[in-house]
């Protein structure tokens, strides 16, 4: 399993708020807060647009800092929620899927 991504499967090595954080990189970080504004009538600056990665305990933006995946997933010995033996029956994943529509299956062998 690839530790790259997020423990729900999500590609965090993609995402612009992490690249934008990895490059200190402003422009990427006007651009992104433009476009997630204009898509989740959200009203983020700038320089809110830094995430270290699901892995990493530094500064998580949006959902990701308050994302029950992560807080769960990582005290588990698991790369991802696929690797749980609670998986099938875990309310919090089943949640998360059907809020997202992530399969996080799917997401994990892509
Ligand atoms: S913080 Fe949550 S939503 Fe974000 S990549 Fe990690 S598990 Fe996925
Ligand atoms: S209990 Fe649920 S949220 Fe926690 S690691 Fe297992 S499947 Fe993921």
């Amino acid at each position: 399993m690839n530790i790259q991504r997020g423990y729900c499967g999500l590609k965090c090595g993609e995402c612009p708020a992490h690249i934008a954080m990895e490059t200190d990189d402003d422009a990427l970080r006007a651009k992104t807060a433009a476009e997630w504004n204009a898509q989740h009538c959200s009203d983020m600056k700038p320089e809110e647009i830094n995430c270290a990665g699901c892995r990493d305990d530094g500064t998580h933006i949006g959902f990701c800092a308050v994302c029950p995946i992560r807080g769960c997933a990582s005290g588990r010995d698991v790369a991802g929620c696929p690797e749980c033996s609670d998986f099938d029956a875990c309310e919090t994943r089943a949640g998360f899927e059907k809020q997202t529509g992530l399969n996080m299956r799917d997401a994990f062998r892509e």
